[in-house]
């Protein structure tokens, strides 16, 4: 698994952010390497001088840390040569949902000035991902972030996870600025059934609160991804699912269908949860029929290429983030592993045995 956290030690009073580099740049915030040595990177800036442990093999070339001296640690928040750049804005959640992979917490850490920093920084033409808990709990930093970013640097996009409770009327004229067409929503929708997806949530009234959510995104214009993570609870109302977003929620850029991952409550409550698209693919098989025949661009994440029947192939996505990506060995001869997610780093083992290398 790659490292995002690693030791660091500094001077500074106070945690910072900079961009790691051979050669300093033209930014004030950019950093020196001056020796890499022993797995120590040594460093200088405008803070001083501070060390990175360097894992072998981890090139830090171009990396935007958030170096915090007191917790002797520097954290890698963009990494310049990864697709997969994601900022965790809070671990508040208004949701409790019964798979959820980062359990929330009532805790919350400001750090929207530093993620501000650490975005202007980032390479050209980066799309840059911000999850949670759940974002919008702080939409008034949330989208100052974004329009302080997106104003000085017209090259970048953000793609936000929101389990979309949040929007108001109040935000449309807002969201209608030109700078929002370079920010996607990715919502989640776990059923048409209103029981159910409050259920899957554990929010009473979260179905009817996102449909009128959907509203004011409708009307600000704003580009929509809707995922849906399948568990044994909705997989069997997949067609229906789809028929509900081709006829109810057509203005969405995509629909991904997402199989489980293994971690946070999923992990203690996997055998009731998951559900083996392998040993039973109609439901999902109807549900890409639907939604393909009604026009929608329907994905598959989190799902193995070969496990999917050939026709469908060409929906399954890489997308699994490459710090937590893993392949079985098997599948060293395959010949779609670039354009396959593979596994979950903590996906368990004995599905690296159904494989069957492209
Ligand atoms: S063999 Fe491995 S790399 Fe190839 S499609 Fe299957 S899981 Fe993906």
């Amino acid at each position: 698994m790659i490292p995002l956290v690693l030791p660091s030690t500094s001077d500074a009073a106070t945690p910072f952010v900079t961009r790691l580099g051979a050669v300093r740049g033209g930014d004030n915030r950019d950093a020196r390497l001056l020796s890499d040595a022993g797995g120590i990177a040594l460093y200088s800036g405008d803070v001083g001088l501070f060390t990175i442990d360097r894992p072998e093999g981890i090139n830090l070339e171009g990396d935007i840390v958030l170096v915090d001296p007191c917790a002797g640690r520097a954290e890698r928040l963009i990494r310049a040569g990864s697709d997969h750049n994601t900022l965790l804005v809070t671990e508040r959640c208004d949701q409790l949902c019964i798979m959820c992979s980062q359990p929330p917490k009532k805790t919350h850490d400001d750090r929207f000035a530093a993620f501000t920093d650490a975005c202007l920084l980032a390479p050209e033409r980066s799309v840059i991902g911000i999850s949670g808990g759940e974002p919008t709990l702080f939409k008034a930093e949330l989208l100052e972030l974004l329009e302080t970013v997106l104003g000085k640097r017209p090259d970048l996009a953000f793609h936000i996870l929101s389990n979309g409770q949040h929007f108001e009327q109040d935000d449309v004229e807002r969201l209608r600025q030109p700078c929002y067409q370079r920010v996607q929503w990715g919502i989640p929708v776990y059923s048409a059934d209103h029981i159910s997806h409050d259920q899957i949530v554990a929010k009473e009234g979260a179905l009817a609160r996102l449909e009128k959510s959907f509203c004011h995104l409708l009307a600000a214009g704003a580009r929509i991804e809707l995922r849906t993570v399948m568990l044994s609870d909705n997989y069997h109302d997949l067609p229906r699912l789809a028929r509900y977003v081709a006829t109810r929620l057509p203005f969405i850029e995509h629909w991904s269908l997402m199989q489980l991952e293994n971690a946070g409550f999923a992990k203690n409550r996997w055998d009731a949860l998951y559900v083996d698209h392998q040993q039973d693919f109609a439901p999902l098989g109807q549900a890409l029929d639907h939604a393909i025949l009604l026009g929608l661009d329907v994905r598959l994440f989190n799902i193995p290429r070969c496990s999917v029947p050939q026709e469908y192939r060409r929906h399954a996505m890489a997308s699994i983030s490459d710090w937590k990506r893993r392949y079985a060995p098997a599948c060293a001869p395959c010949h779609e592993r670039d354009q396959c997610g593979g596994f979950f780093e903590w996906h368990p083992k004995d599905a690296d045995l159904k494989v069957v290398p492209l």
